[in-house]
């Protein structure tokens, strides 16, 4: 009886353990499954012994029987860069030969191919006492590592931070780095800023990466390999289209396509960019920049807020860089005005001057002469006269070159047109420019083999002429200056040649502009007017004006001009060169 006791004793206390061994594994279990955490625990030879449903959810595969070398079935372990991971270094073979692994961030490409962020520790286990050996199993803990997301309240605080920026006088595109940053890392990982448009230049003016180190390479690539409008694979394609781009996963593929050489691919793919949203800057309808945003290592793609975040600061860095751009042009134009009112004001004044003193001079000498009741002579007055003719006629033409000027700025520039021979209207006023050309001791020679006639303004078309050819003997230096007038086919041109002062390449492109000059108006006088007329008569007539020139050696204007509605008979005048076939 006592030995039956005993073995329901021994039955009770097997059933209270069993029953203790069941709770403690469920205990376990509900532990593994609400920790919130992807869980994995497996043996030395790969044996999966626990995978709770956040592994399964995280990893995106089922619960696996065993692992391989530490690999989970269909997965990579990829780097940062999203290039893939040898699988000695990845978390788990590490553990596996011992080495503990903590809170690392570790990209995983999943079986469905996207890229997840995790952040969490792998820890050999080994037997107790035993911390020398192998390790008899490992336990993997990871987390989603998210982003910290913009919520409402920090958006509107970055809008109002870029407002600040903004709103501070821009002056130079230095200020767009800090922009940037208030962008980066809070709503990107990395950021570059182009300004420009596809048709001219594009400068990246700023560019942020959160890490460093990347943000080092970052620069460098933008140095090394900068935009380029004429290779638009370095080039967001919004700047064609105008419209905001997101790509949730950059492929490899993709970003090496982007790039002009392998140093260019080995630069942007140690960036890590993973998903893009390219935003237009956008002033009164045209493109004037781009803001490209990227996150890195998987972490999770761009969503609608943020690009309505990214969009509107887009707007108001557009609006501002166009304020900024359009208040330096207003005081470039007012300093302009200003310099211009101060060269006018002597060009006028400098006629005046021996006008001014001649006829005081005159004016003496006929009270002289009437005092002694002597007549005048004759030809003082007119030696006086001649001086006098002479610099009302440059009053003249300054003032109608003022006139001019307002006249086009009005676009009150009225042609009357007529038939006429360009080179006769050439010859003319070669040969009126013949006694200056003495004077500054330049020979002047035409080569105009036959007529080429077409309908143009006479008055209009003299002025054209009249303004290259004093420029060449103003700038020619006392060398010869050639004029040659021909026609080809429906073109008449007219070239003027000095081998003068010439003009530097970095002045050439301004010379046509109103009030621009390329020497010191202390050597020589001008309003900077003449071109700027030339080239509004030329466009009006339909043509071009332009100028080929090098320091030093002289410059070359070519005139080319449409011979208008003209009879078909008169481009094939006898002599005239055969049309080009
Ligand atoms: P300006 O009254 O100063 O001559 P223009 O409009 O005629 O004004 O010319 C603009 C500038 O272009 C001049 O100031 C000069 O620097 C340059 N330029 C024009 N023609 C010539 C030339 N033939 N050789 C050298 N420089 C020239």
């Amino acid at each position: 009886m006592s030995s039956g006791r005993a073995q329901l004793s021994k039955i009770r206390q097997v059933l209270v353990e069993r029953a203790e061994a069941r709770l403690s594994d469920a205990a376990l279990r509900l532990l593994i499954e609400q920790t919130g955490e992807a869980l994995l625990l497996m043996d030395a030879a790969g044996h999966v012994l626990a995978f709770n449903a956040e592994a399964g959810h995280q990893f995106r595969i089922p619960v696996p029987e065993r692992l391989e070398h530490g690999c989970l079935p269909g997965c990579d372990w990829v780097r940062p860069e999203n290039a893939s991971v040898p699988l000695e270094v990845s978390p788990l073979t590490r553990a596996l030969a011992g080495e503990g692994v903590r809170e690392e961030r570790w990209g995983l490409r999943r079986p469905d191919g996207t890229v997840v962020v995790l952040r969490g520790s792998v820890f050999p286990i080994s037997p107790a006492g035993s911390a020398e050996e192998a390790p008899s199993g490992v336990l993997l803990r990871a987390r989603e590592e998210l982003l910290p997301r913009l919520d409402a309240t920090r958006a509107a605080r970055l809008l109002a931070e870029a407002g600040a920026l903004l709103g501070a006088e821009l002056e130079t595109e230095a200020q767009m780095e800090p922009l940037l940053r208030l962008l980066v890392p809070s709503l990107a990982d990395a950021g570059v800023l182009f300004l420009g448009s596809s048709g001219e230049s594009v400068r990246a003016v700023a560019a942020v990466h959160a890490e460093p180190e990347r943000h080092v390479l970052l620069v460098e690539m933008l140095c090394r390999y900068p935009p380029d409008t004429l290779d638009p694979r370095g080039l967001p394609s919004l700047f064609l289209t105008g419209r905001t781009e997101r790509t949730a996963e950059l492929t490899e593929e993709q970003q090496v396509a982007l790039t002009r050489d392998a140093e260019h691919a080995r630069l942007l793919l140690s960036l890590g960019l993973s998903s893009y949203l390219g935003v237009p800057l956008v002033a009164r309808g045209r493109i004037i920049g781009a803001l490209a945003l990227f996150r890195t290592d998987g972490a999770p793609a761009f969503g609608d807020e943020d690009e309505r975040l990214a969009e509107e600061l887009s707007r108001r860095t557009a609006l501002s860089l166009d304020n900024a751009r359009l208040l330096r042009e207003a005081r470039e134009a007012v300093r302009l005005r200003d310099e211009f009112l101060g060269i006018a004001s002597h060009e006028l004044k400098t006629p005046l001057t021996p006008l001014h003193l001649k006829v005081q001079l005159l004016q003496k000498q006929v009270d002289l002469l009437a005092a002694n009741g002597k007549p005048v002579s004759a030809e003082r007055v007119s030696e006086t006269l001649d001086v006098v003719q002479r610099q009302v006629r440059k009053l003249t033409s300054l003032v109608d070159n003022l006139l001019d000027v307002s006249r086009i700025t009005a676009g009150r520039l009225k042609l009357e047109l007529e038939e006429m021979d360009l080179a006769s209207v050439a010859a003319e006023i070669l040969y009126r420019f013949a006694p200056s050309a003495a004077q500054l001791h330049c020979s002047l020679e035409m080569h105009a083999p036959v007529p080429v006639l077409g309908r143009w303004d006479r008055l209009r078309l003299e002025q054209v002429v009249t303004n290259l050819l004093s420029n060449a003997l103003k700038y020619g230096a006392g060398q010869p200056v050639r004029l040659l007038v021909e026609a080809d086919g429906r073109t008449a041109r007219l070239i003027v040649e000095d081998g003068g002062i010439g003009i530097s390449a970095r002045d050439l492109p301004r010379i046509f502009e109103r009030f621009e000059r390329a020497v010191s108006d202390r050597h020589y006088g001008g309003l900077g007017l003449g071109l700027y007329i030339t080239r509004q008569i030329v466009e009006a007539f339909g043509g071009t004006v332009k100028a080929t020139s090098e320091l030093g050696r002289g410059s070359t204007f070519v005139l080319e001009l449409p011979r208008g509605d003209i009879p078909e008979e008169w481009l094939s005048v006898p002599g005239a060169p055969e049309p080009k076939p």
